[in-house]
């Protein structure tokens, strides 16, 4: 694999990786003030689940060393 397709390739993953939680937590704020409409609200659902799955992205990155090698990757090759 090529230096620059790596490059490339890390780009996107820690770019996914970041607006992933990023996109989760601005609808968990931006939403919180809703009109809430009982137990089966769909907000509080996609609430619910946004929260879900920064927790377990979280939950992976900590358990991740493969991620944490990417970063340091990408960041001395930024270094070149
Ligand atoms: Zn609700």
């Amino acid at each position: 694999m090529s230096s620059k397709y790596r490059r490339i390739v890390t780009g996107v993953v820690l770019f996914c990786l970041c607006a992933t939680p990023l996109a989760g937590e601005y609808f968990i704020f931006s939403h919180a003030d809703h009109d809430h409409t009982g137990d089966t609200c769909p907000v509080c659902a996609h609430m619910k689940s946004a929260s879900d799955s920064i927790r377990r992205l979280l939950d992976g990155l900590v358990k991740s060393t493969g991620l944490i090698q990417a970063i340091l990757s990408l960041l001395a090759s930024m270094s070149h």
